[in-house]
């Protein structure tokens, strides 16, 4: 049975927190793929100075050129915002009706998980994972991947704003088009 892990977020911008986990996910749980699912607008938090959806997909599919077990799917951004994960996962199910779906998500998510649109389906249709987040053994409902990575998005464009280096934080690839769409730059 094919195993897909399903990564949403906003992804303001990918980070290498974010690609690392994935690669935990994939050994841990011996996942075909990890398909990154960036949110249009997500309903879980107020956006601060952010880039366009245009630019964070455009980051997503830098980060993860050439690495076979990645992939990512713009159909959040194709959507009607507010992304909702049932809405997703209804489609992926739909295409892929014999797979077996994880579902990433940070530990900083876990306690409103119950609180996402239509939580009851989308449990039924996904495994959730977590992500360790903040290196300290908790309790959870759900497998967790314990791998510590102090890396947030909010940090990257605050150190952006501030003209902080960014360098190790994010794949050059997605430095390369922060610096050259002039994103994060405080207005
Ligand atoms: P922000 O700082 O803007 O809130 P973020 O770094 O949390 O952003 P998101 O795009 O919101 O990035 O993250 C997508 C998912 O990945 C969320 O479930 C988030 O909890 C998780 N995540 C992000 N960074 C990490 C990290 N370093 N370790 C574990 N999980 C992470």
């Amino acid at each position: 049975m094919k195993k897909i892990g399903i990564f949403g977020g906003t992804f303001d911008p990918i980070h290498h927190g974010h690609l690392i986990l994935a690669c935990e996910a994939i050994e841990t749980l011996a996942l075909d793929v990890v398909i990154f699912v960036p949110a249009a607008a997500s309903p879980h938090k107020l956006q601060g100075e952010s880039a366009s959806a245009e630019a964070r997909l455009e980051m997503v599919r830098a980060a993860l050129e050439g690495e076979p077990h990645f992939a990512s799917d713009a159909m959040e951004l194709e959507r009607p915002p507010p992304s909702y994960a049932i809405d997703t996962m209804e489609t992926l199910r739909q295409r892929e009706p014999d797979a077996q779906f994880f579902y990433l998500v940070g530990e900083d998510n876990v306690a409103r998980l119950e609180t996402w649109h239509r939580f009851a389906d989308l449990a039924k249709l996904v495994q959730f994972i977590v992500l360790d987040r903040t290196g300290r053994p908790g309790e959870y409902a759900y497998p967790v991947i314990r791998r510590h990575l102090d890396i947030s998005a909010t940090d990257i464009r605050n150190r952006v704003a501030r003209g902080q280096s960014i360098r190790y934080l994010v794949p050059p690839s997605v430095e390369k088009i922060i610096f050259e769409r002039q994103l994060y730059r405080e207005s």
